[in-house]
């Protein structure tokens, strides 16, 4: 009878400690399921928000419509100012292209050109067809306009729109910038209309296009900045050729 006690008792410690042994076992399996489904909710969350973040980026590059529109000819002292004016007011940035011997005089308006956030790029030394020159001459007059514009903005240009947009594979050896040409030239320079422009411009425009302009115009600079207006509302975002070209 003692003896069948002291069974029992052992039983039932056995069993106590089996219940507990059950018991514990339950509260870990329990903890590593929260765990568990708190790791896969927060994985599920960053998966998630990674989905959220490249759609987001994706639809982005598929929805902008950008442009770029460029000015050769300049820097010139009253157009180009109205126009510096007018592209800063609407928070626009476009790009420059400029002839060297116009820069004499004008250095206030390559740094606000800088400072606004604009592309200068060069055109040429005196507007001239460079193919029609020696390949040195040629390569010299881009060399003093890059320097003009680098004394000034202290930064060395990247680019070039060649003048007529003839240019050569010589040339772009000789001096390792990259050539600028256009999809959109409304003839601003003959037409001298800021209505027609506008119209041309407007006709022909589709998305990541390069326009055409030259801000020693008043009709242009007008031109420009209607365009900028019109087709903002249509969903148009204007950049610097860089961007356009990268993209
Ligand atoms: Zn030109």
């Amino acid at each position: 009878m003692e003896r069948n006690k002291g069974y029992q008792k052992l039983k039932e410690k056995t069993r106590l400690r089996g219940n507990s042994f059950f018991f514990l076992s339950t509260i870990l399996l329990v903890d590593a399921f929260l765990i568990g489904l708190c790791i896969s909710v927060a994985l599920q969350e960053r998966n998630m928000s990674v989905q959220a973040a490249v759609q987001k980026a994706e639809s982005g590059v598929r929805g902008e419509k950008y442009l770029a529109l460029t000015f050769d000819d300049g820097p010139d002292k009253d157009y180009t100012k109205r126009l510096l004016e007018g592209l800063r007011e609407r928070g626009v940035k476009a790009s420059f292209f400029l002839v060297g011997e116009n820069i004499d005089g004008n250095e206030e308006l390559l740094s606000q050109m800088t400072k606004d956030g604009h592309l200068v790029g060069t055109h040429c030394l005196n507007h001239v067809d460079l193919t029609k020159k020696s390949i040195e001459e040629s390569c010299r007059d881009i060399w003093a306009t890059n320097e003009k514009i680098q004394a000034v903005t202290g930064r060395y240009p990247e680019y070039i729109r060649p003048p007529y947009g003839i240019w050569s594979e010589e040339l772009e050896e000789c001096v390792g910038m990259t050539p600028v040409f256009w999809d959109i030239d409304p003839l601003d320079w003959q037409v001298r209309d800021a209505g027609q422009i506008v119209e041309h411009i407007r006709k022909n425009v589709k998305k990541h296009q390069i326009i055409l302009l030259h801000d020693t115009y008043g009709t242009s600079v007008d031109a420009a900045l209607a365009v900028v207006d019109v087709l903002g509302r249509e969903g148009y975002v204007f950049v610097t050729v860089d961007e356009l070209l990268i993209d």
